[in-house]
């Protein structure tokens, strides 16, 4: 008899109108809606010009990890992008609501969407969807990585600030396209380079470095994003005593590490065993201690 495995379970969507402040229609400022059919305008500027910021929270055993400092960085991006600040209060409970909807999982991979909205509306559109995280055993096994040019120089962000280096927007076509190339070079990740030669960050995720006893990671006036998983690790590791640092480094220097990891809130911490040709020491223990401590379980 064929087996036949059973159904997903399904996402979740919560529509969230009153997310930078009171819905001009005096309704509740969020409420479940259907996760199966259309509910974007297709002139909604994130359609047209992919012009919006999100946060991605993971949600381990139900329990949300880092709502604060995920939607404290949405109100930075917003900031950075010139939309109205979200309401963070109202967007803690959408997210709370959004995971009560869901089925119980082991992990839960919860998106926060603000969008610029209808074109010519002027109101910023919001949503929060909850959906089955992928399978990420493989990458915290350990994975390749390709360093691949950004382009940009360490000083983009107060040369250029119009890129928007640092701010978590939903343009990011670029980011999937070098991790195509990485995939393409025999690789399953990216470390960008800038152009003046230093590493930055992942397409999605934050550089941890162990050089002895000290951990390091890219400041973030390099035009990286603030890390919530890095700043985690960090109070995690400071509580221990452990030395930890931010540095611009080379890829060199990541090379004759003693241990690289690329940090994400959902994908958590995936070790570099290779960077290029070169090949990392990978501490399966302690990834495994990082990997608790990501999840809240610590
Ligand atoms: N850098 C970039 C460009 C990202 O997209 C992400 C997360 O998606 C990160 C870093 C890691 O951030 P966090 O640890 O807060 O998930």
């Amino acid at each position: 008899m064929p087996t036949t495995s059973p159904a997903a379970p399904a996402p979740v969507l919560v529509l969230v109108p009153g997310a930078t402040g009171a819905p001009a229609d005096g309704g509740a400022p969020f409420h479940l809606a259907d996760a199966t059919v259309p509910q974007l305008s297709v002139t909604d500027l994130v359609a047209t010009r992919g012009d919006g910021i999100f946060e991605t929270i993971g949600a381990f055993d139900g329990v949300p990890v880092n709502v604060g400092p995920h939607l404290a960085r949405l109100a930075r991006s917003a900031g950075l992008i010139e939309l109205p600040e979200p309401d963070q209060a109202v967007l803690a409970e959408a997210v709370d609501a959004a995971i009560a909807a869901h089925q119980p999982v082991a992990e839960l991979s919860v998106r926060v969407m603000l969008t610029r909205g209808i074109e010519g509306a002027g109101t910023p559109t919001c949503w929060i969807h909850a959906r089955v995280s992928d399978d990420w055993t493989p990458y915290r096994a350990g994975m390749r990585v390709a360093v691949l040019d950004r382009g940009l120089a360490t000083t983009v962000t107060g040369t250029s600030p119009w890129l928007l280096s640092g701010a978590k927007t939903l343009s990011y076509a670029v980011n999937m396209a070098a991790v195509r190339e990485a995939k393409r070079r025999g690789a399953a990740d990216v470390l960008f380079l800038s152009s003046d030669g230093f590493v930055l960050e992942g397409p999605t995720s934050t550089l941890l470095v162990r050089r002895g006893e000290e951990f390091l990671t890219t400041p973030v006036s390099a035009g990286v994003l603030p890390g919530t998983s890095v700043k985690s690790l960090f109070t995690w590791l400071q509580q221990d005593g452990v030395a930890v640092r931010d540095e611009l480094m080379t890829p060199a220097d990541v090379a004759g590490s003693d241990g690289a990891w690329l940090l994400s809130s959902t994908r958590l911490a995936a070790p570099i065993t290779h960077l290029d040709d070169a090949e990392l020491p990978v501490d399966h223990e302690l990834t495994a201690r990082f990997q608790t401590v990501l999840k809240g379980q610590a």
